[in-house]
């Protein structure tokens, strides 16, 4: 199978009544998740949706969020699932670029946006997650989830009754694995975010190629349970949610991350594979009675998305008794490219332990110069990845596409290098970016709304490494002449106009930026003092 309603028939099929999603609310079994998508495809339909639109989902993580992936790939729809933590204009933006017509919103994250939702004509429905209670909603164009899938139980574009009919073959060969099935949004060196389109194959092709390699990698399999702390607005945590849903695992999400609830989870429902990005580690470290015994169960570790440092690693190791993998790899690439496997995990100085890992079945990867010469083992340039996973391309934007995919290559802004035995080690980012908590942060996104501040002349924004965050945004300002500005003032300034993950946490003053002869502000010499081992 390689087509995600393929899929959904299939592990339908071997795991009937085993319990599939489970959240606070409630439970899923792989019987009701397909009924529930088929029926919610069925409401897309009634809808009006076409082939190839996009359904726009602002939501924490809930089971109907996965319902609505499975919907919208049978109704060769394309899922684009938004990070409830921007702020309104910054969430509008998404919905307008991506054109979505039709747009899921949780009910408590509903009354914040309400008011921008209304002024984008293009909208034709909301649909509202969430329970049904009190719901006063300031707007004409509502349905609530409930209400919709419900009045679709007599399917008016016969989905079900088709597929009862001609059965699982049948409309499996409906879909095709080159086609689109959902779009992510990353945030771009010029300050707006980008559309990511990936397809079916995104989720198939890299774990398939291993298993005909005999290589099991995690060995996720039914009997495992997992945990979903990532958010599925990021491809890790759909990508990881899907690969437990094809294994036939239970998986266990959570609204969103949070340690304590973390830990609760993973002794309550004796959790054996867990996803993590390095600062979640950190807090769940951080927590006093995060002790191996209640963490026992846990036999598998999957971590990436930024860079750990060798002794959050050790912490970890001596916490977790499983085996760690840690992945490398971003969005364009269709998740993870890069492993490091559990046998090179051997603590403490295992020569490979400060390595992203090795190329995937069926990956490249290539170091290059500034002039697109590949360089030899040791010497560092830029990453360059060639994945079978890897992004159709940016939505609506050739330029941005073209730069990034090149005959099929993926450039990857990060700076590394290989060694002799293929190990990639990734030392720093050529492109601007800052990964607080998993996050990814463009400066030029928060440079461009501070400098509409009175007081400032001129800022740059870097990213300063924090031991528990990753990296802290700190911005460099220039006041302008018998002007004073605090810490409490640009916070103030910047709430509500940018997500609070991206407001700085650190400021210094200084009397002038550094350029080099035309001009441009030197990254490099602000970063210098902070990322001296680095440079
Ligand atoms: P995203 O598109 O959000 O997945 O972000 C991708 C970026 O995250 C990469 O280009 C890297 O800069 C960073 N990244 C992902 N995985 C790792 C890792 N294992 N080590 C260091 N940086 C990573
Ligand atoms: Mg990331």
């Amino acid at each position: 199978i390689n087509t995600i309603p393929g899929a959904l028939f299939l592990i339908e099929n071997q795991h009937t009544n085993k319990e599939c999603f489970r959240s606070t609310h409630k439970t899923t079994t792989f019987s009701e998740l397909k009924e529930n998508s088929l029926k919610a495809a069925d409401g897309l339909l009634s809808l009006g949706i076409k082939s190839n639109d996009r359904v726009a989902l602002l939501s924490k993580d809930r089971i109907e969020n996965y319902e609505l992936f499975f919907a919208c790939a049978i109704a060769h729809a394309v899922l684009t699932p938004i990070n409830w933590r921007l702020q309104p204009e910054e969430i509008a933006y998404i919905i307008e670029d991506c054109t979505a017509k039709i747009v899921f919103i949780e009910k408590d994250l509903f009354p914040a946006i309400v008011d921008v939702m209304n002024k984008l004509s293009q909208i034709e429905k909301i649909i509202v997650i969430g329970d049904k209670s009190n719901t006063l909603i300031s707007t004409e164009n509502y349905l609530h989830y409930e209400e919709w899938s419900q009045a679709v139980q007599t399917p008016s574009h016969n989905i079900q009754p088709f597929y009862e009919k001609e059965g699982a073959e049948q409309i499996t060969r409906n879909y095709t694995t080159t086609d689109a099935v959902v779009q992510m949004y990353t945030s771009g060196t010029t300050g707006r975010p980008k559309g990511v389109v990936l397809a079916h194959y995104t989720f198939f092709d890299l774990l398939n190629t291993m298993k005909t390699e005999g290589d099991n990698w995690m060995g996720l399999n039914s009997h495992d349970s997992l945990l979903l702390s990532l958010p599925i607005f990021h491809i890790g945590g759909l990508w990881w949610a899907i690969q437990g849903f094809l294994a036939g695992a239970e998986s266990c999400l959570m609204a969103f991350f949070n340690a304590p609830e973390a830990i609760k989870i993973i002794e309550q429902h004796t959790i054996t594979k867990v996803a993590l990005v390095p600062a979640m580690i950190q807090f769940i470290l951080s927590e006093p009675n995060a002790t191996p015994d209640k963490l026992r169960s846990v036999n598998g570790v999957l971590y990436g998305a930024s860079p750990i440092t060798p002794e959050l690693l050790t912490k970890a190791k001596n916490l977790f008794n499983a085996s760690f993998f840690q992945i490398y790899g971003m969005t364009e690439t269709g998740n993870m490219a890069v492993c490091l496997r559990p046998e090179d995990h051997n603590l403490p100085h295992h020569p490979y332990i400060s390595a992203a890992g090795r190329a995937l079945p069926g990956v490249s990867i290539k170091v290059l110069d500034p002039t697109g010469n590949p360089l030899p083992p040791g010497k560092t340039g830029e990453i360059v990845i060639h994945s079978p996973s890897r992004m159709l391309g940016y939505w609506h934007n050739p330029e941005a596409t073209d730069e990034t995919l090149r005959d099929g290559w993926v450039y990857t802004g990060d700076a590394g290098y290989l060694d002799q035995d293929g190990y990639l080690y990734v030392c720093d980012r050529i492109k601007d970016m800052i990964i607080y908590a998993g996050e990814n942060i463009y400066p030029a996104e928060i440079e461009s709304v501070l400098a509409d501040h009175p007081a400032v002349k001129e800022c740059a924004i870097i990213g300063k490494p924090d031991n528990r965050w990753g990296e802290i945004v700190t911005a460099f300002i220039v006041l302008n002449d018998n002007t004073a500005l605090k810490k409490r003032d640009v916070v103030t300034f910047l709430s509500g106009k940018i997500a609070d993950f991206k407001i700085p946490k650190a400021i210094e003053y200084i009397d002038q930026l550094p350029r080099n002869a035309s001009g441009k502000i030197l990254k490099k010499n602000l970063r210098a003092r902070y990322w001296q081992d680095k440079e």
